[in-house]
């Protein structure tokens, strides 16, 4: 996704099922995901925790 990607919309790369990047560790993995840390504070203690902080994130900065 070279122009980036809308709140609210998923990420291309991403595996719905599986919810893992299809290109992980592939050269076309974005330097922007590379330098990526996971924080609890992004990430929360799971995979539920994490959506919902992320869809939160996402509702306070999409466009209007
Ligand atoms: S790690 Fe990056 S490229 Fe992969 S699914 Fe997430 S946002 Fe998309």
């Amino acid at each position: 996704m070279p122009q980036g990607k809308a709140a609210g919309q998923a990420c291309a790369n991403l595996d719905k099922e599986s919810r893992r990047c299809r290109i992980w560790g592939q050269p076309d993995y974005p330097a922007f995901c590379r330098g990526f840390t996971p924080e609890p504070e992004f990430c929360g203690a799971n995979a539920e925790q994490a959506l919902q902080i992320l869809t939160q994130l996402e509702c306070q900065t999409a466009k209007p």
